[in-house]
This record gives C-alpha cells, structure tokens and sequence, in this order.
C-alpha cells in the first residue's frame, strides 16, 4: 500500500483519538457549551463547533474559542477550523483567488 495514503490514514486516526480526549474534557475546558463538537473538514483539519455538521466537516455555528483553544494545547494540529485570518491569507483563499 502506498505509504503517502497510510501516512494520511494514521493521521487521521490520531486526529480522531485527540477528538474523543477532546470531548472528554471539553465539559470543563474550551467554550463551555457542552453542544460543541469536533470533526474534521475536507481539508483533514480538526473542526469545531456545533449545530448541523454539513458533508465536508464545517459546522453550522463554529466555535472559535474552541478552535484557538485546540492550537494552544496542541500545536502540531494547527489550523484548526474556523480558521483565523492569518491563516485564511495564508492559504490564499481571498476574493482576489476567485476566477
Ligand atoms: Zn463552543
């Protein structure tokens, strides 16, 4: 098997591991609502919010607390979803990018 594929594999087995240890503390740490979750985007980034979860991982009220929270304590996981504008202008996501 294709080692690029299992790499991405593991990762997302760890983002998931991290996204329970997450939820479990989450009652006491983060935003304080107890309805905000974690999921991962398209982009195989660590999402956070709460409300309906659409099919590419974005939720319907995002939790930046949360997000900024997650980077905080864990690093290597950044960005997290919503991301912050330093990292939007990053991926060069501005208007000026849409044909
Ligand atoms: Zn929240």
């Amino acid at each position: 098997m294709d080692q690029l594929y299992l790499r991405a594999r593991i990762t997302r087995k760890l983002q998931e591991v991290q996204g329970l240890l997450y939820r479990l503390t989450h009652s006491y740490q983060g935003c304080g609502h107890a309805d905000c979750g974690v999921s991962h985007n398209i982009a195989e980034d660590l999402s956070f919010g709460s409300g309906h979860l659409d099919e590419y991982g974005f939720w319907e009220n995002p939790c930046s607390t949360n997000a900024r929270e997650w980077e905080r304590r864990f690093p290597q996981d950044k960005p997290c979803w919503p991301y912050t504008e330093e990292e939007l202008s990053k991926m060069n996501l501005g208007p000026s990018n849409i044909t």
